[in-house]
């Protein structure tokens, strides 16, 4: 433990009102990182603390380069659920027969703004293993068994541990040098989908070969056309 555990305010969607604001919720395969191919329930919360997801604000955002639609309770299996059980049944419902291997990935937005213990607790009392996709600007709760954190430039990381860090690439403001001193099991770059696709894939590929604690990962889930 370290002082980035202490508790911090996580100002929700629904701070005051209670309940959890999720974006989407579907059974998909993990299309990116060390489990991708993994059967899994994704758990898109909404909101994030980087951007407020409205194009009007994007060029002033901390994080300018989202590919994703957080906004709102609108998206496949979203909705505003009151309690911790109340969502954990539904992820178990997507997930349907099996008890075994039991993936759900959260994701967002950024779901550190919402994921709590009590949900953590709920998702395991139903067998899953609680995997997390963070911009690690808010610390992880206790009790997710697979971070993944993906520093965006500019902004202080305080979740430096963890499974996986998960580096999009190119990032100016970003030195892959420092973030090789953080304590993840996994170094990965993977190319930012951007209009310069290509030069980003190469870009990519270079600092895998020139570093080797990197290696390269591809959003698979885009090659082969799964949400
Ligand atoms: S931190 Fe993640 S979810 Fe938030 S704006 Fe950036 S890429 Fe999108």
């Amino acid at each position: 433990m370290n002082a980035h555990h202490s508790p911090s305010p996580r100002p929700s969607p629904l701070q005051g009102r209670g309940g959890y604001a999720v974006k989407e919720c579907f059974l998909t395969l993990q299309g990116e990182g060390m489990q991708s191919g993994a059967r899994a329930a994704f758990l898109r919360f909404a909101g994030c603390n980087l951007w407020s997801g409205r194009e009007a604000d994007r060029a002033t955002a901390e994080c300018r380069f989202c590919d994703t639609d957080f906004v709102g309770t609108d998206g496949e299996g979203g909705g505003k659920f009151a309690s911790a059980d109340a969502l954990a049944a539904r992820v178990e419902g997507l997930w349907g027969e099996g008890v075994t291997d039991r993936l759900v990935v959260i994701t967002g937005g950024e779901p550190m703004l919402q994921l709590d213990e009590a949900l953590v607790e709920a998702l395991h009392a139903r067998g899953f293993r609680v995997a997390v996709e963070t911009n690690g600007t808010l610390a992880a709760v206790p009790g997710v068994d697979w971070i993944c954190v993906s520093p965006k430039a500019g902004t202080e990381v305080v979740q430096r541990q963890g499974n996986e860090l998960k580096l999009v690439w190119p990032q100016a403001g970003i030195d892959p040098a420092e973030l090789e001193g953080w304590a993840f099991d996994h170094f990965l770059v993977q190319p930012m989908d951007c209009d310069q696709r290509e030069a980003a894939l190469e870009a990519a590929i270079a600092l895998a070969m020139e570093r080797p604690k990197w290696r390269l990962s591809l959003q698979t889930h885009k090659v082969v056309g799964l949400a």
